[in-house]
């Protein structure tokens, strides 16, 4: 077996806010029938620490970035117990005024610098081969495995480039890295400090979450300033689309569902159906029913999908959205529910398994992100005969087969696309899709041909396993 250190910010069941929480949560269990031993190093958040059981104590720090921590064990996780840094409830991200927390550049260098004192064997006999940071918040690990010169590899995963990790150069002084590390190929970005910008120069592999989006973050456009450091890193990176886990996502065991189903009997989502329009007093007919799983932000298109809702309810169809997020955004749907009482429901929540009823109840699911470095909505999309319909772009692009003419007679359409991500273009496709539902032989066929595909771990834990081993040689 190969020894591989994971470090996250975001951990499914334990901390999630998206779907990185997923990948590492799912992740795992899927690399190790490849001989992948993976632990998982994530900070001590409150609901973290309740999790476990007789920890072993791994490791003190006397001082860590202010007050005094400790690295404990429990099964395949390893804890970053430091009360000054993660002893709050809520978002690990936000304080309860909904703006990031004063202190995250202490808390997440804690992060990267306890993955770097793993990664260079300075913990008991624990000694990974491979550091496999995640997102700015993990980034610094890399960064310190290569100035401390530790012998494990790094390989950093980017799950969105817009969450970079700045901070004013003065925090440098702090990090306990040598003055070389504030410098071009270091962590110095335009004379500050950039936690993934210093990831990226330091890494041995980078990987993003599908090939689209690691061929778009090397263009100005979508590079979010970034494009320059991943054109000169170009050789190091690949994209490896994400699975789902399959047992999790399962129509046929989900007991989140009114009724359970599989593909040869998708009559039983009715139930579902039903039971998502009483859940979002939608009116009951035998229209399309669109839904939106998502955080409530510019990204997401969410804007766009408000100024395209007049136009949803004059094709007859209807919608349930299921989002947090923005209040502006929040505020312009639930005005459209007004507007539309019956056809419109909105339950402006973070509910994981209502996200399952209204996988396996709606039609369809709408998804119009500006960029998407992978996305997962639409995998459970798949998996659940909601179809997909989404804007071309990053890993939505990989995973989607448009049911353009050439697609449908060949019996490989899965859902539908959209360019660019505008409020035209997205009223397009919601015509096409109602046009394609009155079809129901085509449309049961687009179900069936989604629920086939495989969108499990399995492929892309292969291929991450292959980086590792070609990593440690
Ligand atoms: P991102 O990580 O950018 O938010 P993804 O599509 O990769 O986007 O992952 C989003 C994850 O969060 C999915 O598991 C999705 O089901 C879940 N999710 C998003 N919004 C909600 C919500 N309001 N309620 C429940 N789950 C949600």
């Amino acid at each position: 077996m190969i020894d591989v250190l994971a470090v996250a910010s975001e951990y499914y069941p334990l901390v999630k806010t998206g779907g990185l929480a997923d990948v590492t949560g799912a992740l795992p269990a899927a690399l190790k029938p490849h001989g992948i031993a993976t632990r998982t190093l994530l900070p001590g958040y409150p609901k973290v620490m309740q999790h476990l059981v007789t920890p072993a104590i791994l490791h003190d720090f006397a001082d860590l970035f202010g007050g005094p921590a400790r690295l404990l064990a429990s099964g395949d996780l390893i804890v970053l117990d430091a009360p000054h840094l993660y002893g709050r409830d809520g978002n690990p991200y936000l304080g309860p005024d909904g703006r990031d927390w004063p202190d995250n550049w202490r808390r997440f260098a804690a992060l990267g610098l306890a993955a770097g004192e793993l990664g260079c064997g300075g913990v008991g006999d624990y000694k990974p081969r491979i550091v496999h940071a995640h997102d700015w918040q993990a980034a610094l690990a890399p960064v310190y495995l290569r100035f401390w010169q530790g012998p494990a590899k790094s390989v950093l995963t980017i799950h969105n480039l817009a969450f970079q990790g700045q901070f004013p150069s003065k925090i440098f002084a702090e990090l306990r890295l040598p003055p070389s590390a504030f410098a071009i190929d270091g962590v110095e970005y335009y004379g500050a400090v950039g936690f993934l910008k210093g990831g990226l120069a330091s890494a041995d592999a980078i990987t993003t979450v599908s090939p689209t989006y690691a061929a778009e973050i090397a263009t100005p456009q979508q590079g979010m300033g970034l494009d320059g450091m991943i054109r000169a890193r170009r050789s190091a990176v690949t994209g490896i689309v994400n699975g789902i886990d399959t047992d999790i996502w399962n129509p046929a065991t989900d007991m989140a569902l009114t009724e359970r189903y599989t593909a040869r009997r998708l009559e039983l989502r009715q139930a579902n159906k039903h039971a998502v329009e009483q859940r979002f007093g939608l009116d009951r007919d035998d229209g399309p029913l669109f839904c939106v799983i998502s955080r409530l932000t510019w990204q997401k298109g969410m804007d766009i999908l408000a100024d395209t809702l007049d136009s949803l309810v004059a094709h007859g169809a209807r919608l349930a959205l299921l989002g947090s997020g923005e209040a502006w955004l929040e505020q312009a749907f639930a005005a459209a529910a007004q507007r539309h009482r019956g056809r419109i429901g909105v339950i402006a929540a973070y509910d994981e398994s209502l996200s399952h009823l209204v996988q396996g109840g709606s039609d369809a699911i709408l998804i119009p992100s500006r960029f998407e470095p992978c996305g997962l909505t639409q995998l459970y999309g798949l998996r659940y005969g909601c179809v997909p319909v989404v804007a071309q772009t990053g890993g939505l692009a990989d995973t989607i087969i448009d049911a353009n003419d050439a697609a449908i007679s060949a019996g490989v359409a899965s859902g539908l696309h959209f360019a660019p991500a505008d409020a035209g273009a997205l009223e397009n496709a919601i015509s096409r899709a109602v046009a394609l539902y009155r079809e129901p032989k085509l449309w049961t066929q687009m179900q069936r041909m989604g629920m086939k595909m495989d969108v499990s771990w399995q492929k892309s834990a292969a291929r991450y396993a292959a980086l590792y081993r070609r990593l440690i040689g």
